[in-house]
């Protein structure tokens, strides 16, 4: 396998894990009402692992021999493992430089302090140094609480998949 980060692209029912998925620094297209034959275009055009719950689209990509992953667990570490299984996920690592966009998969870039004082709350801007703009629909993001809790179940992950 190369070193390069897998791309995946995930069926409608895991919204929830496509999130995880790219806070965690990996391209992962989602969309809530993407059609099977869509899914498997896409994921035969530009090489992306398909990740679903569905028997059936499973069966499909096996047809069309595109790499597929079943996703038949419901908590979110358990998913993690299912994917790692299969696919070398390495050691996962939540940063403004590493992740992507929850909401719509971009690029973060490093983003001056100054250029984002009107788009985030006072307090934010006050308390925080470092922030990320995402590079396609310009949401800006820092290193809140949320963060916090993500790294919490980060470093769960990587306990579980280094064991
Ligand atoms: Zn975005």
């Amino acid at each position: 396998m190369s070193n390069e980060k897998p791309l995946f692209i995930v069926d409608a029912m895991l919204g929830k894990l496509a999130k995880k998925l790219r806070l965690l620094g990996y391209d992962s297209l989602y969309s809530s009402s993407i059609e099977d034959d869509e899914l498997l275009h896409i994921a035969k055009n530009e090489n992306r692992v398909i990740i679903t719950k569905d028997l059936q689209l499973i069966h499909k990509a096996k047809k069309h021999q595109i790499a597929s992953i079943q996703i038949t667990k419901n908590e979110e570490i358990e998913q993690f493992l299912q994917i790692n299984e299969k696919i070398d996920l390495g050691k996962c690592i939540i940063s403004g430089s590493n992740s992507r966009c929850p909401i719509c998969n971009g690029e973060l870039k490093y983003t001056e302090k100054n250029d984002i004082s009107e788009k985030v709350p006072t307090g934010v801007f006050e308390n925080m140094n470092d922030f990320w703009t995402c590079n396609k629909c310009g949401k800006v993001y820092w290193e809140g609480t949320h963060i916090k809790n993500l790294q919490k179940f980060n470093a769960e992950l990587n306990d579980r998949l280094s064991s």
